[in-house]
């Protein structure tokens, strides 16, 4: 959430760069935006709402040309989504933008109240900008001055700052947030992920918490908390800017449901291909007799699909908890646990900190991550990487379900490890997994069917999703897919759990939508869709097509290929995304950017 990006040096429409680099941070959310660049005198534009908004704003301000400028996305944390509160602020010689909260601003605005300062808005960032400027009164050097602003701040923030007094440097730090630098030919810049610097360069640095970032347009310079000098690798990004547009398609979601196939493929091909290249390839995991997954939202769901592949084929107990929770509770475990961190970005504020916590305890830890060299991916003891490339929707799709494969090639691994599958077994499934991603695909081109189905629920106001087993997680995801994108509202239930109580909600018209994967637990799904049926819902049903069941009722069916169960899921999830995302475009919602959602939650 919230997107940052500064330059310093040579650009020939500083204005038009930082804008459009806004833009490609925009699938992170946001609710208002601003910009602040020194023409020779600080000129600061700021607007509620969308970037255009932002744009439009600008045309009535006169803009000479620039070397120096930072923007922001805010999603706003403290103080409503208005002109005033949108970054950047400026407060005597300090003017800056920031992504993260900060914990202790009522506290650090009283003392500056004191101090003289008057605020003018509500945010945490201004009470920032005077401290960092009551600080430069009796500190001239800027660095050591942002250095000791770090001293009083708790919480998280990544800056990008500008002082009055040095015009030929840009600063920034991060603590919790996310900050890259990029470097360019003729300028440097900053930014809160590589999409935004991708369009000038694919050479950037990470940087750590609490490291100071002081850029002009031809050095980099890094100091830690010490003040002392940090060298740093220069990375390239390995995906190119096509990567980062929508193809021809109508929307980045559709998009990348329809990368599924490649980055499924691109993911799971260093595993697959027999059983010793699974085992050598993979981390040994042997030693644990307990696994706990922690992730946030859908990766928390495949992390459910995890638990249901790893408790069955490699019999180890498995706990999945949301990282939110997990971060503040008392834990179990100990030197025979794995605990597991599932991140897209890798960057989720709770998620991060809920590993910390267990390394403080050290327990093993072990990240599945898309974004190389995230903070997640930096901090675990191991990372396996997904490969989905960038995924620029909101809502996940190729994500989730990479996580999702990566899971149960986990599974596959400790069965092997454990004994609980032969090699013969574990190499039938591991041929299976190769022909899955064409699987995938064909199931894609069956959209036209999903967008069918798609039109029995577009107009309704409660959808209800029946699972049982692994069946039920997928119906988590696939009920949070629907809500969050079409905002029609929607649950999933364990099928055997809703009439201890739903199913009083069932009325004339409810659609119910039943998975069945399972054989065993298939007649018992069929049972549970009939109790709604008797009381009016209309039924949809996704299933597999070696189920041998006997509808006696109209309804729906997208009938999937019978794989080996453990891969199943894998195919389940394609329908559900693809519903989902149909549903929301007849109601003509605003698909890839959800209203009040971020794609990476960088805040707790
Ligand atoms: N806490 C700050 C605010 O509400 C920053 C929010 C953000 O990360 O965009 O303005």
């Amino acid at each position: 959430m919230c997107g940052i990006v500064g330059y310093i040096g040579k650009k020939c429409d500083l204005k038009k760069d930082l804008i459009n680099d806004l833009k490609t941070l925009e699938y992170r959310g946001y609710d208002s935006s601003g910009i602040a660049i020194y023409d020779g005198n600080m000129k600061i534009v700021k607007t509620k709402g969308k970037i255009e908004n932002l744009e439009a704003s600008l045309k009535n301000v006169d803009i000479a040309n620039s070397q120096l400028g930072i923007a922001h996305t805010r999603w706003a944390t403290h103080g409503e989504a208005n002109d005033i509160n949108s970054h950047p602020h400026r407060v005597g010689c300090v003017t800056l933008v920031h992504n993260g909260i900060i914990e202790n601003y009522v506290e650090l605005k009283e003392k500056l109240i004191k101090k003289g300062y008057h605020f003018v808005s509500d945010t945490d960032t201004e009470v920032i900008t005077a401290l960092l400027d009551d600080i430069k009164k009796s500190e001239e050097d800027n660095v050591k001055a942002i250095n000791k602003m770090t001293l009083e701040l708790e919480g998280s923030y990544a800056l990008g700052i500008i002082f009055d007094d040095d015009y030929d440097h840009l600063y920034a730090i991060r603590k919790d947030s996310p900050l890259i630098v990029g470097i360019c030919n003729g300028c440097n810049l900053i930014a809160s992920d590589v999409t935004a610097i991708i369009e000038h360069t694919k050479k950037y640095m990470l940087i750590n918490d609490y490291e100071i970032v002081k850029l002009s347009k031809d050095k980099v310079e890094i100091f830690d908390r010490n003040l002392k000098n940090v060298k740093k690798d220069i990375l390239e990004v390995s995906w190119d800017i096509n990567q980062a547009k929508k193809n021809g398609f109508s929307h980045f979601m559709l998009k990348e449901i329809h990368d599924e196939p490649t980055v499924l493929k691109d993911t799971i091909s260093e595993y697959i291909k027999d059983v010793n290249t699974l085992i050598n390839k993979m981390p040994d995991l042997s030693k644990y007799n307990k696994i706990h997954i922690v992730a946030c939202g859908s990766a928390m769901h495949a992390g459910l699909v995890g638990k249901s592949v790893i408790e069955e084929y490699a019999n180890i107990p498995v706990t999945v908890e949301l990282a939110s929770e997990y971060r503040y509770k008392k834990n179990f475990y100990d030197k025979k646990t794995l605990v597991i961190f599932i991140s897209q970005s890798g960057e989720t504020a709770d998620t991060i900190a809920a590993l910390r916590n267990v390394k403080k305890d050290k327990i093993d830890t072990l990240a599945i991550v898309n974004v190389v060299g995230s903070t997640i991916a930096r901090e675990a003891d191991r990372v396996l990487y997904i490969r989905a490339g960038v995924e620029i929707a909101v809502a996940t799709t190729k994500a989730y379900m990479l996580q999702v494969a990566m899971l149960i090639l986990i599974a596959l691994n400790i069965a092997y490890v454990n004994k609980s599958m032969n090699e013969e077994e574990v190499s039938k499934v591991l041929k299976e997994f190769k022909k899955i991603p064409k699987f995938v695909n064909e199931i894609i081109l069956r959209e036209k069917e999903c967008f069918e189905i798609a039109k029995e629920i577009s107009s309704q106001e409660d959808v209800f999703f029946l699972g049982r087993g692994v069946d039920y997680a997928l119906s988590m995801e696939g009920s949070l897919k629907l809500k969050e994108i079409s905002y029609i509202h929607s649950e999933a239930y364990p099928a055997g759990e809703l009439k201890h109580g739903t199913i009083s909600l069932i009325e004339d018209g409810t659609v119910v939508i039943g998975i069945m994967s399972k054989d065993k637990l298939a007649p018992k799904l069929l049972s549970n869709v009939k109790e709604t049926l008797a009381r009016g819902a209309k039924i949809l049903i996704i299933m597999t097509e070696d189920l041998d069941m006997d509808f006696d009722f109209d309804c729906h069916k997208f009938v999937i290929n019978k794989v080996n169960d453990i891969l199943q899921p894998i195919l389940i999830v394609v329908p559900l995304q693809l519903i989902a995302f149909e549903v929301a475009r007849q109601r003509g919602c605003d698909i890839d950017k959800p209203r009040n959602l971020a794609k990476s939650v960088t805040v707790e």
